[in-house]
């Protein structure tokens, strides 16, 4: 069967990294893609598990390498995806999810065109902005970056296929799931799909060749 990487986008405070953890936590067949950061880990945070801390010129030095599939520069910060690492979840027979901002979403999308775009909204603007102010290991200059980059990234939501109201977790997650389903099927995904018809068909044409009078 074949495996696809799964990006998940929303403003920052939409919820997404809550559905990708829960997402991840409830079926086998999807992995996760850790992507590098030059930003300090947060309290609870585990290097090689939540991102792979960098400094900027060893962040430099793997994107002057080639090593990243996309990379974005997200509140004064870089984050990328490391080809390697998406290689090694498809490798393992495991669709990747990703949780990217909107500008790397679109770069990915050029180094893997089988990608699944997701675009996760919240509720409401009060939601949105509960969300984004309840971080409160962040000073008033980063959040009002995030404000910031949350309005410009509500703007990209045309460059997604797939868009979900993050209104309940379960619900977000089983719709996330719905679409992992639905695409594993898609015509375009399905594994040798020219010859399974032609056998069905050969054998088809022997029975009427047979039978025909
Ligand atoms: P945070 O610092 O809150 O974990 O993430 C900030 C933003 O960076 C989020 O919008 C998140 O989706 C985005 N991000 C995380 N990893 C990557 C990545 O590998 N590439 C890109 N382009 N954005 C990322």
């Amino acid at each position: 069967m074949s495996r696809f990487p799964v990006i998940l986008s929303a403003p920052s405070g939409g919820g997404k990294t809550t559905i990708a953890r829960s997402l991840l936590a409830r079926r086998q067949d999807l992995g996760y893609s850790v992507s590098c950061t030059t930003r300090t880990p947060r309290p609870g945070e585990v290097h090689a598990r939540d991102y792979y801390f960098m400094t900027r010129a060893e962040f430099i030095a793997e994107r002057e390498k080639g090593a990243f599939a996309e990379s974005a520069e997200v509140h004064g910060n870089l984050y990328g995806t490391l080809r390697s690492e998406v290689e090694r979840v498809m490798a393992s027979g495991r669709h990747v999810v990703m949780d990217i901002d909107v500008q790397g979403a679109v770069q990915f999308q050029r180094a893997f065109p089988q990608a699944v775009t997701i675009f996760i909204l919240p509720p409401s603007a009060e939601v949105l902005l509960d969300r984004l102010r309840a971080r409160k290991t962040e000073s008033a200059a980063q959040l009002a970056a995030r404000l910031q980059s949350a309005l410009q990234e509500l703007q990209q939501v045309d460059e997604y296929e797939y868009v979900i109201v993050n209104d309940e977790l379960d619900r977000a997650v089983g719709s996330v799931a719905s679409i992992v389903d639905a695409e594993t099927v898609s015509r375009e995904r399905v594994k040798n799909l020219r010859q399974q018809v032609g056998l069905l068909i050969e054998r088809l044409e022997q029975e009427i060749e047979n039978t025909t009078p």
